[in-house]
């Protein structure tokens, strides 16, 4: 068996940890398998380097950040080796560039575009635990790069991938995926299995434990992915394709979007190339938008326009979408802060009727006022203030039978 073994920076946060995954990796290869282990930074240490590159300029190069940003990931590989080979393992460290991890050339956010395993497969032919640096690559111009924060799951879950391997097993700080955050609901449940796509909207809305371009990636190879802690011996999560006993449970997890704020752009015009305009301009500045909705058009042919986006992107907004507002000819433009977003997410919706009345019933229950409602095929979410938000959470997770202790079906 091939196994790639992805680390986290809390579990290499310090040269006793480091030992910890040394062992690990060395009792897989002594359980016969073949073993690449992928690693991050130590923990705070990525934060520590991009506050030195904009120390020295307010506006730094993105190449040159990538050059400072990418050492973390060196200092790991070369100490995990060494450790290794102080347990007398065998063990050889690779740079993204050794290897060829190829990406394009989006410094600091760069996606992978091919992967060289030769390299990989002769150190692992001389029986070697070859331990690769994960979140950096190289485009095709010799240019350091790196996959965006939380990178290194991408680049495990793709060697996973170009390798064949039989299972990526992500080790973390938490054991495995839960229903929901369990800081939040104490009655939140380890899941055993989760599917990708649930996965995907679980991590897109919040759930940090997987950056979600590797489950896309996962998804994509269908790379048998796990999410384990690299403290204990728990088996932790399966990330796997789904089946029909994911499909008889409604609700898998619950996901919860904090720090939000909401737009109303009210009398816009309901004429084609409208919201093309306002958005294409968000857009433009990097801005992203979450839920969009827009009212059907009141007597008058005008419409009014709702969206949120992060807070963080608030004043930004704020001031491109008065200025296109008054482009348009649109009327007034509202703004609040402290909103949240709370999502159900589940393959079983898709064949069970009434959840969406179930969940709003629940809030109602709850005293909780309903802002604006989104869905897709195995998601419902609804904006709410953010002072109900985890009241939210809890009552749904009851509701929808999560609590720790309910039968578990799948
Ligand atoms: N060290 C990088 C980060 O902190 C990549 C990773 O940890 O996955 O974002
Ligand atoms: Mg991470």
């Amino acid at each position: 068996m091939l196994v790639v073994q992805k680390y986290g920076g809390t579990s290499v946060g310090d040269v006793e940890r480091i030992r910890n995954v040394a062992r690990r990796a060395i009792l897989a290869r002594k359980e016969g398998h073949d073993v690449v282990v992928v690693v991050s930074a130590m923990a705070g240490e990525t934060n520590r380097l991009l506050k030195l590159t904009s120390d020295v300029s307010k506006r730094p190069s993105q190449r040159e950040q990538d050059v400072v940003v990418s050492t973390g990931e060196q200092v790991t590989v070369g100490l995990l080796a060494l450790a290794i080979q102080e347990m007398k393992g065998k063990s050889r460290s690779f740079l993204g560039h050794q290897v060829r991890i190829l990406t394009d050339s989006a410094f600091a956010n760069a996606r992978i575009r091919s992967i060289d395993d030769a390299k990989l497969r002769e150190s692992l032919k001389k029986h070697e635990i070859a331990v690769v640096a994960g979140f950096q690559g190289i485009d095709e111009h010799g240019n350091i790069t790196t996959l965006g924060r939380g990178g290194s799951d991408t680049t495990a879950v793709a060697l996973a991938a170009a390798l064949k391997a039989d299972a990526c097993e992500i080790y973390t700080d938490v054991d495995g995926v839960y229903t929901t955050d369990p800081r939040i609901c104490d009655k939140a449940r380890k899941l055993d299995r989760v599917s990708y796509e649930e996965m995907l909207e679980l991590a897109s809305l919040g759930s940090k434990v997987l950056q979600i371009r590797s489950v896309e990636f996962a998804m994509k190879y269908k790379v048998p992915l796990w999410v384990k802690s690299s403290f204990t011996e728990d088996p932790g999560t399966l990330v796997t394709e789904e089946d029909k006993a994911m499909e008889e449970v409604i609700v898998s997890g619950i996901a919860l979007t904090r720090d939000e704020s909401r737009f109303v752009v009210r009398g816009v015009p309901d004429k084609p190339g409208i919201a093309a305009k306002v958005f294409g301009a968000l857009a433009e500045r990097g801005i992203v938008v979450d839920v969009i909705v827009q009212t059907p058009a009141h007597e008058d042919g005008r419409t009014d326009m709702a969206f949120t986006v992060g807070r963080l992107d608030m004043e930004k907004t704020n001031e491109l979408v008065r200025k296109i507002g008054k482009q348009i000819g649109a009327g007034k433009v509202e703004h609040e802060e402290g909103i949240a977003k709370v999502s159900i997410v589940g393959v079983g919706m898709r064949n069970h009727a009434g959840v969406a009345a179930r969940m709003f019933q629940v809030l109602a229950d709850e005293g909780v006022n309903i802002r604006v409602i989104s869905t897709s095929e195995i998601k419902i979410s609804c904006i709410i203030d953010e002072k109900y938000s985890e009241l939210a959470v809890r009552a749904l997770h009851t509701a929808f039978g999560l609590d720790k202790g309910d039968v578990e079906k799948s």
